[in-house]
């Protein structure tokens, strides 16, 4: 029988995980992406389908789909596999709980709970709350796929539940559902007579809630999850599990603000659409986001004048890069209205959709005298630091020539104003927080991995290297040596790594040669350098002991040993 981590091997495609994750474009018998692990503007990120590795060779990064999964999602092994094995449907044995992470355990709480919310939508109470979500154009389909329930109007319903299934209540407060009482002794379910929207991770599963007011009208809108373990919002875009195919397919992402418009877009076949869930967006989110498409429409209501957090959101959306356009909707109107009253509508605004600076220029236009000097003035407020955040120094040059024009003044004076305005520094510390790179490589396992790449890439040559030097290289390359003189495939996770690697770089023909000799000469040398520094030490030891025939003998061999050095 195999094991769970060959069957899910077995079963996934490394192309197609890796593929859900990053944009990958063929290059030769491997795919090749930007890593998602260190920035970087020309790609260096491989994946082999043959070998089913992937690996960096920027950063250093890479091996099997499960450390992709680590890495990517921050997990530990045990949760990459569980995600995986939730891919491919291979069952994996149920742990005790006492084996089970945190994290895991945290997971179970969730679905319970969601599960336990969908039961209740369709139970006597529950019934009302269908009926105003049918009301409001959700169909039946679109209940289930986004898992809707109901959270009953009691202090302990929930937590009751999840208390009976064997779950402690500090567990159930970590996972965002209970609230502590002030006195301290009390926990009481955080969601009471809501309508529940569970919020999945990019996996599909649920990791926080978001709950609606139903009826009474007393309390807030929405109550959310904190932040847990596992719910991180800054991380998070609504429906994105659900989006992503489509993003890659269509090659845009349709950005709204509330759940509802997210469920709605879809059922009126924009399956690219995702919603931040009342944030702003952020710099995570929109790394995540460029892994599927550069192109991002917005639709909902913007306030350019304003210091908002949304504007915010969108600013760095184009600091970094984003195309974006602006979907017009009827003045305050949200797409899910829109599209429950009439999706051709929809439609129309999506194919109407104008670039950022064209909606810019409009409106700040629209609100101004262009006439007067404090007209121009203001618009020119509004529309600079818009025009400066432009990445590409043409499309840059357009709208100043542009502005000028309307604003009726010289180009230079465009100009001079745009370099007052100061460059912004958004989230700066994101950026800088690169994962921990691997410890650099030592000379000789460079030299030792240039020579069997340039082996692999002319096999012929294998011959270069004399038997009686094999046992100066490291183990691991010993083995791959005396496999590749047999004429047998080597079968090591660096071996398939070095395959790749050669594979990757291109070398020419007439250098092959050369280089392998300069390779094997370099570790010629080292590996005397190496003896030298050893007898040095030894001969130090004898002077201390006084030993004069052993201090003769050694440095007698230390003389032999330093003439080989080329
Ligand atoms: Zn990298």
């Amino acid at each position: 029988m195999l094991s769970p981590i060959d069957e899910i091997k077995n079963r996934l495609d490394i192309v197609e995980v890796i593929g859900s994750y990053l944009k990958l474009k063929k290059a030769g018998a491997n795919w090749r992406a930007l890593c998602p692990f260190h920035s970087e503007k020309t790609p260096s990120f491989f994946v082999s389908p043959a070998r089913q590795i992937w690996h960096c060779f920027g950063c250093q990064k890479g091996g099997s789909i499960f450390n992709f999964i680590m890495e990517m999602e921050g997990v530990e092994f045990g949760d990459a596999l569980r995600i995986l094995a939730q891919k491919t449907g291979v069952q994996l044995k149920r742990q005790p709980p006492e084996l089970r992470t945190e994290r895991q355990r945290l997971y179970e709480i969730c679905e319970l709970a969601t599960q336990f919310f969908e039961k209740q939508i369709e139970s006597k109470t529950g019934e009302a709350v269908k009926e105003y979500l049918l009301g409001r154009g959700i169909n039946k389909e679109s209940l289930k796929k986004w898992r809707i329930g109901y959270s009953p109007d009691t202090w302990g319903g929930l937590s009751d539940f999840l208390i009976s299934k064997g779950y402690k209540k500090e567990e159930v407060e970590k996972a965002g559902l209970v609230i502590k009482s002030e006195t301290g002794d009390n926990f009481y379910d955080r969601f009471r007579g809501r309508i529940i929207f569970p919020i999945f991770d990019l996996n599909s599963q649920v990791v926080g809630f978001s709950g609606r007011i139903f009826k009474s009208e007393d309390t807030a809108k929405y109550v959310n999850t904190p932040s847990t373990l596992l719910y991180d919002k800054s991380r998070i875009l609504y429906g994105l599990d659900k989006a992503k195919v489509e993003i890659r397919k269509k090659d845009f992402c349709i950005l709204v603000e509330g759940n509802t418009d997210v469920i709605m877009a879809h059922q009126a076949d924009s399956g690219n659409a995702v919603a931040t869930s009342g944030t702003a967006l952020t710099t995570s989110q929109l790394k995540i986001l460029k892994r599927y498409s550069d192109n991002l429409f917005i639709a909902f209501d913007m306030d350019i004048a304003g210091e908002t957090a949304t504007k915010r959101g969108i600013d760095l959306a184009q600091i970094q890069g984003f195309n974006l356009k602006v979907v017009r909707l009827p003045s305050g109107k949200d797409p899910a209205e829109i599209i429950s009253k009439n999706k051709k509508e929809w439609e129309r605004s999506l194919k109407a959709a104008k670039s950022i600076l064209d909606f810019y220029f409009k409106t700040a236009f629209s609100n101004q005298d262009v006439k007067t000097a404090e007209g121009k003035k203001e618009i020119s407020k509004i529309l600079l630091p818009v025009i400066r955040r432009i990445p590409n120094k043409i499309v840059q040059a357009h709208w100043i020539q542009e502005l000028a024009k309307k604003l009726e003044v010289k180009e230079e004076s465009v100009e001079e104003e745009l370099k007052k305005v100061k460059p912004e520094t958004f989230d700066l510390a994101v950026e800088l927080s690169q994962p921990q790179a691997p410890l650099p490589k030592t000379r000789r396992e460079m030299l030792e991995e240039r020579l069997i790449t340039l082996i692999l890439k002319s096999p012929q040559n294998l011959n270069l290297i004399e038997k009686n030097r094999l046992a100066n290289f490291s183990p691991q390359v010993q083995e791959i040596l005396i496999k590749l003189g047999k004429k047998q495939t080597p079968d090591s996770e660096f071996f398939n790594y070095l395959s790749l690697k050669a594979e990757v770089e291109n070398e020419e023909e007439k250098e092959i040669v050369p280089e392998i000799k300069y390779c094997l000469e370099e570790l010629q040398s080292l590996e005397i350098k190496n003896k030298l520094n050893q007898i040095s030490k030894e001969i130090k030891e004898a002077e201390e002991e006084k030993d004069l025939k052993k201090i003769e003998k050694l440095t007698q061999e230390f003389n032999q040993l330093a003439k080989e050095i080329k």
